[in-house]
């Protein structure tokens, strides 16, 4: 059986004061909680003071995103290799923000998973479709080519030690979820492609669902057979929401 995994990309939020309340409501809620997989994914300044926060709780750290570079004179970039010194498990890779807002190309963000894999740490490789996309009957199309950028640059096992997470772009921040029939569609679709590869390797990664995933809906969603829990932005900000989910998982 897959194992839940519930992570909370803070995109571009908080304070040091604000994180620190947040993690010591996190580390109270999670107390126990042992048969589902918690993270954060703070603003990579923040990282440290997270890592030194959480201590030995069982909230895991992920970094929102990497440079594809190890090292040298890359201006206001971070390597995998200095994640691990901060006991980062995951990297957001290929986020519907950053292929927006910074033009990641699918190529480039099959390059961070495979930094990220290098350095020992688990690519959470983001995907979805657009609205547009969608009303244009492109879904399928927009997330095979999604999911074969990282196949056709490395190979099928390149997903053995990766989760993805499908994400709606219009979904995000939008307050509209993506019904579990709708999310349930485009996960059994990425577990397909991946099985026409690889039967093991399909059945073993962790599909996560984002989009304006909330306590109200988040047990709905992750029932679903290929939904393995949830990549949470806007409710992972509120201690008590984010319980509210990984609860459900
Ligand atoms: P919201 O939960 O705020 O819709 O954001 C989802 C997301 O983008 C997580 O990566």
């Amino acid at each position: 059986m897959r194992r839940p995994l519930v992570l909370g990309n803070w995109k571009m939020n908080g304070t040091k004061a604000s994180n620190a309340e947040l993690i010591e409501g996190l580390k109270a809620a999670a107390v126990g909680v042992d048969s589902v997989t918690i993270g954060v994914c703070p603003p990579a300044v923040f990282i440290a003071q997270i890592q030194e926060l959480a201590g030995d709780s069982n909230i895991c750290i992920g970094a929102q995103d990497v440079s594809v570079q190890s090292s040298g004179a890359y201006t206001g970039e971070w390597s995998a290799d200095m994640l691990t010194e901060f006991g980062v498990s995951y990297v957001l890779v290929g986020h519907s923000e950053r292929r927006t807002y910074h033009n990641e190309s699918d190529e480039l963000i099959a390059k961070k998973f495979k930094a990220t894999q290098d350095a020992g740490l688990v690519p959470v490789l983001c995907i979805g479709e657009t609205l547009e996309e969608r009303e244009a009957g492109k879904l399928e199309s927009v997330i095979t080519t999604q999911v074969n950028a990282v196949i056709d640059a490395y190979g099928i096992e390149a997903y053995k030690n990766a989760v993805i997470a499908y994400e709606p772009v219009w979904a995000i921040g939008t307050g509209v979820t993506a019904t579990s029939e709708q999310a349930q569609e485009a996960h059994a679709l990425i577990r397909k492609l991946l099985a026409e590869k690889d039967a093991e390797v399909a059945a073993g990664i962790q599909i996560l669902y984002g989009g304006s995933m909330k306590p109200g809906n988040a047990a709905e969603l992750m029932a679903m057979e290929d939904i393995d829990g949830g990549l949470v932005g806007g409710a992972s900000l509120v201690a008590a929401d984010f319980a509210g989910i990984f609860n459900a998982a």
